[in-house]
C-alpha cells in the first residue's frame, strides 16, 4: 500500500501549511490529526490529502494519530476560515483553531458522554391540570420539572418518569434541551397577531430565495424578535437550521427562553463562553450533525458547521462586541454576511440603531430595508426623553433634583427606576485636594479606579491594584478626595436619598460569580428591587415589565473625544438604555444628565430620528474620508521601549507599495499610550476602496512578517473599530 500525505494547518503563528505522511488508515479534509511539531505534539486540521508531499521543504514526519472524535469540518466551513485568514491576514491554522471547540484543539481525544437531556415545563400549571389529581407519582415527577432535571434525576425519582415526560413532550407540554433551563426563564405567551409592518418583514424574509441581505430597522420594543421567530418557524418547518448571532452572552439565556417556549420540540444549541468546554462541544456537535434546529450563539458561533443552513439572523448588528478584539480580529457580522452569500441563504441584520456600514448598504440598496416604526405592544409608546443640564449641580450629589423627583414618581406608582452609569467602582479618580495629584496606574497611562467596598485602587485596563493610600505621596496631604461617580458610589447616594427603596447594583463586580447575574435579573423581574444601578450590562436587550424611569449619568463625555464613532455609539447606547423604559404600556420617562446640552447630537436624539443622524454622519464621513466612506486597517505595535516600537513601525510602513488611492500614515501614539507596561503606537492604512487596501496588505504583509521584531508585539487590525 502506498503512503498518502496530508497538508495540515496547525495552531502556530506561521502563514504556511505542513505536510505529514499518513502510513495507515485514512482521513478526510476537515478532520483533525495529531502530529509531531518539533519536540511537541499538536492537533491540526487536514486541508488536503495528496499523493506526494508536494514542495514541502522540511523532513516529512508521520501523522501520530487520527482521533476521529470531531466530524470533518465541511468544505463550506473550511472555505469560510480560508476567507477569514485571507481577509484579516491571519494564519489559517490559528483561524481554524479558534473556529472549533476547545476540546478539539488539544491532543487528548474527546469522549462524548452519553448525551443527557434536560426537561422543563414552560407552563407547569397547565401540565399539572392535564394530570389526574390522583396520579400522585406523575404529579411529583411533573413538579420536579421546575428545576429542569436531567434524565438520571428523573429515573431516580420513578422508573417510569422518563416515559411520562416523553409523552408530555409529545403533547407539547414539556420541552427538552441540552442544558438545564430554569422554568422561570421560559416566557410563555401566546403567539401575538403580527402588525402590518411585522407581517411585511416576515413575508419578505420568507419569500427570499438564495442570498439576500435584509436590514430589520425597528425601534426598541417594535417586535423584531417576533419577526425572527416567524422567520425561524418557516425554516424549521422546511427542515432547515437557523444560525442566530447575539452580541452578548448575557442576552442568550433570555432569547433562548423565548425560542424554547415557541419551539418546544426543537433542539436549540447555544454556544457562548458561559458554557463549560464539554457542554459547548456537545452543542457544537448537535449543530454539526443537523440535530439542532436553532444554533444560538455569540460571535464565535459564526464558524459552526450548520449542514442544513437556511437563514442567518444577526441581532443587534451594530454592537461592537461582534468584532473580536484579540487574535484574529474578525467581525462576526461581516463574516456572517459573507457566509450567507456563499451558502446562498438570506441573512437579516436587526437593530434600532444600525451601524453606519450597514446603513450605507441599505441606502445603496445592497440590503433590503425593512422598517418597524411603532412599538409592538398596544399603547406602549416610546418613552419621552429630557435633558438635565448638570453644570450647576454639586457633583457630590450625583443626581439632579429633577431626576430624584422622577425616580420618586416611578416608585410611588409601584414601578422601577434604572440609573445607568457606565463606570463600575466607587469613583474614577482619587485626587489630592492640595496639590492635584491623582492616583495612576504604574503600568498604564490611566487613572486607578477607587473601589471603596474592597478598599482598593484598581486599574481597569491591566488589572493592577493596590491598597488605598491614606496620604498624598507627592505632598503628604491627608485630605484625598473621590472625584466623579461609579456604580458603587451611586448605590450609596441613592440608598441614602431613598431610604425606603430596595437598591440593586448590577455591574461586573457584583456579578463576577456564576449565577449572580441570573439571580439579580430574576430579582428585577419579580419586583424585588425598586432602583437598579447598573452599567452596559443592564442597557441591552432586557425586557423589564415594571421599569418606567431611566436616568443616565455621565454618558456623553465621549462626545468630544478623538473617536469619530463617538456619536454613532452614544446614540446606540442611549437608545438602548432609554428603550428599557415603559416597554409594557405604562409610560416611560428618560432623563439624561449632561454637560453638553447644546450639542447638535441631542436634537436628533430627542427626535428619535436615527435615519437623520445616520444621514448627517455618513455625509461627514464622506467629507472627512472616514469609514465607511474609505477602508481602513491599523497596524498596532507595542514594546517596553517606545523607540523600538517607532523603529519597527517605520520599517513596516516602508513595506507598503505606492498605490493610487492608498495613504499609509506616520506612526503615532495609540490613544492609550501605555498599557500593562507596554508603549503603544500604530500606523493607519487608509484606502479609497477595499480592493486597494487588500492589494496593499497582500504586498506588504509578507515583508512585515519577515522584519526583525524582537520584544515587539504587533498585530494587524482590518476594519478596526477602535482608533
Ligand atoms: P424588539 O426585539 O424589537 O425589542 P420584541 O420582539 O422583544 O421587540 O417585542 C417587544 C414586546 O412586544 C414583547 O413583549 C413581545 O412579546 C411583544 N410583541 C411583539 N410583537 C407583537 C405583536 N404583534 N402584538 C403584540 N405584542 C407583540
Ligand atoms: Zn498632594
Ligand atoms: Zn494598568
Amino acid at each position: 500500500m502506498t503512503d498518502s500525505f496530508v497538508q495540515v494547518a496547525l495552531d502556530v503563528p506561521l502563514h504556511r501549511e505542513f505536510a505529514y505522511r499518513l502510513s495507515t488508515g485514512s482521513v478526510r479534509p476537515g478532520e483533525r490529526v495529531l502530529v509531531p511539531f518539533g519536540p511537541r505534539r499538536l492537533s491540526g486540521i487536514v486541508l488536503a490529502v495528496t499523493a506526494d508531499a508536494g514542495d514541502f521543504a522540511g523532513k516529512v514526519r508521520d501523522v501520530l494519530a487520527v482521533p476521529g472524535d470531531m466530524p470533518a469540518l465541511p468544505a463550506e466551513v473550511l472555505a469560510l476560515c480560508r476567507f477569514v485568514a485571507d481577509y484579516y491576514h491571519h494564519p489559517l491554522g490559528e483561524v481554524l483553531a479558534a473556529a472549533i471547540p476547545v476540546v478539539f484543539r488539544g491532543t487528548a481525544a474527546f469522549v462524548a458522554p452519553e448525551p443527557d437531556c434536560h426537561f422543563s415545563a414552560p407552563d407547569l400549571p397547565a401540565l399539572l391540570a392535564s394530570l389526574s389529581p390522583r396520579a400522585h407519582a406523575q404529579r411529583a415527577v411533573a413538579e420536579l420539572l421546575a428545576g429542569s432535571p436531567g434524565q438520571a434525576e428523573l429515573r431516580a425519582r420513578h422508573p417510569q418518569a422518563l416515559r411520562w415526560v416523553r409523552t408530555w413532550q409529545a403533547a407539547g407540554l414539556v420541552t427538552a434541551s441540552l442544558t438545564p433551563v430554569p422554568a422561570a426563564s421560559l416566557l410563555v405567551g401566546a403567539q401575538p397577531e403580527l402588525n402590518d409592518e411585522q407581517q411585511q418583514a416576515v413575508t419578505a424574509l420568507c419569500d427570499a430565495r438564495g442570498f439576500a441581505a435584509f436590514l430589520l430597522f425597528g425601534i426598541t420594543g417594535s417586535g423584531k424578535t417576533e419577526v425572527y421567530l416567524r422567520a425561524i418557524a418557516a425554516q424549521l418547518a422546511a427542515g432547515r437550521q437557523v444560525l442566530v448571532l447575539v452580541p452578548e452572552i448575557n442576552l442568550t439565556p433570555q432569547l433562548e427562553g423565548r425560542f424554547r417556549a415557541r419551539f418546544p420540540a426543537t433542539t436549540i444549541a447555544s454556544l457562548h463562553s458561559g458554557l463549560s468546554d464539554r457542554q459547548r462541544a456537545l452543542n457544537w456537535l448537535a449543530a454539526a450533525n443537523g440535530e439542532a434546529g436553532i444554533v444560538l450563539g455569540t460571535r464565535l458561533s459564526v464558524f459552526t458547521p450548520v449542514p442544513q443552513l437556511g437563514l442567518i439572523i444577526i441581532d443587534e448588528e451594530h454592537d461592537p462586541s461582534y468584532k473580536q478584539q484579540e487574535g484574529v480580529r474578525y467581525s462576526a457580522r461581516d463574516v456572517a454576511v459573507y457566509r450567507a452569500r456563499k451558502a446562498g441563504v438570506p441573512v437579516v441584520l436587526g437593530s434600532a440603531t444600525p451601524s453606519l456600514e450597514t446603513w450605507q448598504n441599505a441606502v445603496t440598496r445592497r440590503y433590503t430595508l425593512l422598517t418597524l416604526r411603532r412599538r409592538a405592544i398596544a399603547g406602549a409608546g416610546l418613552p419621552s426623553i429630557r435633558l438635565l443640564p448638570v453644570k450647576k449641580i454639586r457633583s457630590a450629589d450625583g443626581l439632579h433634583p429633577l431626576a430624584q423627583e422622577a425616580i420618586q414618581r416611578a416608585l410611588s406608582a409601584g414601578q422601577q427606576a434604572l440609573i445607568f452609569i457606565n463606570r463600575r467602582g466607587y469613583a474614577p479618580v482619587l485626587a489630592c485636594t492640595e496639590c492635584g495629584w491623582m492616583a495612576s496606574c504604574r503600568h498604564c497611562a490611566a487613572r486607578l479606579v477607587l473601589h471603596l467596598n474592597e478598599r482598593r485602587l484598581r486599574c481597569h485596563h491591566c488589572g493592577y491594584e493596590e491598597a488605598i493610600t491614606p496620604v498624598c505621596p507627592d505632598c503628604g496631604n491627608h485630605d484625598l478626595q473621590a472625584v466623579g461617580h461609579g456604580t458603587q458610589r451611586l448605590e450609596d447616594i441613592v440608598a441614602s436619598q431613598f431610604p425606603q427603596a430596595r437598591v440593586l447594583r448590577i455591574d461586573r463586580d457584583s456579578t463576577r460569580r456564576k449565577g449572580e447575574l441570573d439571580a439579580a435579573l430574576q430579582q428585577v423581574h419579580e419586583g424585588e428591587a425598586d432602583i437598579l444601578v447598573g452599567t452596559q450590562m443592564l442597557a441591552k436587550g432586557h425586557d423589564f415589565a415594571r421599569l418606567s424611569c431611566v436616568v443616565v449619568l455621565n454618558a456623553d463625555t465621549s462626545l468630544y473625544s478623538m473617536d469619530f464613532r463617538a456619536e454613532e455609539r452614544l446614540f446606540a447606547l442611549l437608545t438602548q438604555v432609554a428603550g428599557r423604559a415603559g416597554r409594557h404600556g405604562q409610560g416611560g420617562e428618560v432623563l439624561i444628565q449632561t454637560l453638553f446640552e447644546d450639542h447638535p447630537f441631542y436634537a436628533q436624539l430627542l427626535d428619535g430620528d436615527y435615519a437623520r443622524l445616520a444621514q448627517r454622519l455618513l455625509a461627514e464621513r464622506q467629507q472627512l474620508r472616514l469609514p465607511p466612506a474609505v477602508a481602513w486597517a491599523m497596524l498596532r505595535a507595542e514594546a517596553p521601549q517606545a523607540e523600538r516600537v517607532a523603529a519597527f513601525l517605520a520599517a513596516a510602513r516602508a513595506c507598503f507599495p505606492l498605490l493610487r488611492g492608498l495613504t499609509v500614515h506616520e506612526p503615532v501614539a495609540a490613544s492609550m499610550t501605555r498599557r500593562a507596561g507596554q508603549e503603544r503606537m500604530q500606523v493607519l492604512i487608509a484606502a479609497d476602496t477595499r480592493a486597494v487596501l487588500h492589494a496593499a496588505l497582500h504586498a506588504a504583509m509578507p515583508q512585515i512578517d519577515a522584519l526583525p521584531a524582537s520584544q515587539i508585539r504587533w498585530i494587524l487590525d482590518v476594519d478596526p473599530l477602535e482608533v
